[in-house]
């Protein structure tokens, strides 16, 4: 497989399509295992959760409902830093139960505030499925409940994981070359 450059800068091969999907198949039997007799309900972080939510789905047996999240972010003026914003969450997830599909892990950061505000609303169970994870960049106390690989922290591109906003349609992943 060759190198593709995005914007100004180049990626190699890292996890091929054909391993991605092994690793999806798997994680859509957990999934049934553990949801057996139940109706979960899948929560995308858009943008970067669409590839992995599309062929995660097809790979779930058991009935399921699946909705999709945004989370702005911008830096506020106080010292606390980071404002974040959850659009297009509804309230009908109280007793349900909730699976966030999110694309990577890198600090946690996002995982543990989307976590919070979802608690809020009183879900029955709440679980988190990502196709990347970075656990040495992780500086959060969260753990998450369905993970495709763990990566080295460099930053990747493909399935759905962008560089200012290109990249995404690729579909294996790459990783930025030193
Ligand atoms: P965290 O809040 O865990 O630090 O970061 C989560 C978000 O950062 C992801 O949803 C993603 O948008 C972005 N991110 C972190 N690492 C990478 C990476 O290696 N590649 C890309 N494309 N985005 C990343």
């Amino acid at each position: 497989m060759a190198d593709v450059q995005v914007h100004d800068k180049v990626f190699t091969p890292f996890i091929t399509a054909g391993s991605i999907q092994a690793r999806v198949a798997e994680l859509g039997q957990a999934i049934d295992r553990d949801y057996a007799g139940k109706k979960p309900l899948l929560i995308g972080v858009l943008n970067g959760s669409v590839i992995f939510m599309a062929d995660l789905l097809r790979h779930i047996g058991t009935a399921c409902e699946i909705g999709f999240i945004r989370v702005s972010s911008y830096h506020g003026t106080e010292s606390s830093g980071k404002v974040r914003n959850l659009m297009g969450l509804s309230d009908d997830i109280a007793g349900r139960d909730i699976i966030i599909v999110e694309d990577i892990i890198d600090t946690g950061d996002t995982a543990v505030y989307l976590i919070d505000e979802l608690k809020k609303r009183q879900p029955a169970s709440l679980r988190f499925a990502t196709i990347l994870f970075k656990p040495s960049a992780l500086r959060q106390d969260v753990k998450p409940d369905y993970v495709g690989f763990e990566i080295p922290p460099a930053f990747v591109v493909g399935y759905g994981l962008d560089y200012d906003g290109l990249g995404r349609n690729l579909p294996d992943i790459y990783q930025l070359k030193s």
